[in-house]
């Protein structure tokens, strides 16, 4: 059985993206946008962590209210269960901000697309976004309509915030035009494709924690510790969960939740990674004023 995060499908030629020195992100900012907990936590954490450490400012926008997941027993519990679980994720990973939209969980493809849309144009207008990570907008084999809402949401507010003619109001109250340059899709379901590969075996604590902390949803959260308890019971123990409760649940991230980042990895020669489908800057003028150089002449 697939696990998560498993079962990308490389497309085209891909490109390594190694741990760099020094800061040379430094003044750049970008957005994780989730549906859920968890997903930031299993697909980019990371990676994430490797770009705060390079220099970025990050901010976690969250869209759903995460109210059908958790095994809390009323809604209102599992929304704020979810919520505290998301203020720890941007604490353990380093995110400065988080922007919770809350829409409704599991029903995000009856909202209005526009107004996520013009939501989102705000927030990277506002926070001056460069990159983004969300859902692939046409991820084949998607089930959860909160994810393909969340990422064409994404893909369509990230050209349009650089435009001057969308949303005149948001000018005219200070914001500028703003345009998003990368883009980072992660592999949420088998299948989907992908032509970058970072390398996160230096962050890969990070990434432990950053599933760990994400208790509501799991899986992860306080498996290690209810796994002993569970082998507790029947006289048994396991010597790799030894220790205090936190010991135990981030050892069975370690030897349950990790092996599809750790075999993506040894594809590339590496020790851990996540796959992402990106897309960089589109930058046509350079192409023109390299023509202009090589081929203008003199009127007379
Ligand atoms: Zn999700």
């Amino acid at each position: 059985m697939a696990k998560i995060g498993d079962g990308g499908a490389p497309l085209g030629e891909i490109f390594v993206e190694r741990p760099a020195k020094g800061k040379p992100h430094s003044g750049k900012v970008l957005a994780a946008v989730q549906a859920h907990a968890d997903d930031i936590p299993f697909f980019c954490a990371g990676t994430i962590a490797k770009l705060i450490d390079e220099g970025y400012t990050a901010y976690l926008i969250q869209t759903t209210n995460d109210e059908k997941c958790g095994p809390t027993r009323s809604i209102g519990e599992t929304i704020l269960s979810n919520e505290k679980d998301i203020e720890e994720l941007a604490k353990v990973l380093g995110f400065k901000g988080i922007f919770n939209l809350g829409y409704r969980n599991h029903l995000m493809d009856g909202e209005s697309p526009l107004e996520i849309r013009c939501r989102l144009i705000f927030l990277f207008r506002l926070l001056k976004v460069d990159t983004v990570f969300t859902f692939n907008p046409w991820g084949h084999f998607e089930e959860n309509p909160d994810h393909w809402v969340t990422g064409a949401a994404v893909e369509a507010a990230a050209w349009m915030a650089g435009m001057d003619k969308d949303y005149p109001e948001h000018l005219a109250a200070g914001l500028k035009p703003h345009s998003v340059r990368e883009r980072y899709y992660w592999v949420a379901r088998e299948g989907q494709p992908y032509n970058r590969v970072v390398d996160i075996a230096p962050w890969i604590e990070k990434k432990v924690e950053a599933i760990c902390v994400n208790k509501t949803q799991g899986p992860g959260g306080y498996a290690g510790r209810r796994l002993k308890a569970r082998l507790a019971a029947k006289g048994l123990r396991l010597p790799a969960l030894d220790g205090s409760d936190e010991d135990a649940d981030r050892a069975y991230v370690r030897l349950f939740l990790l092996e599809p980042f750790e075999k993506l990895g040894r594809l590339y020669g590496l020790d851990y990674a996540e796959a992402f489908y990106y897309i960089g800057p589109k930058d046509w003028s350079s192409e023109v004023e390299d023509y202009i150089a090589k081929n203008a002449l003199p009127l007379k």
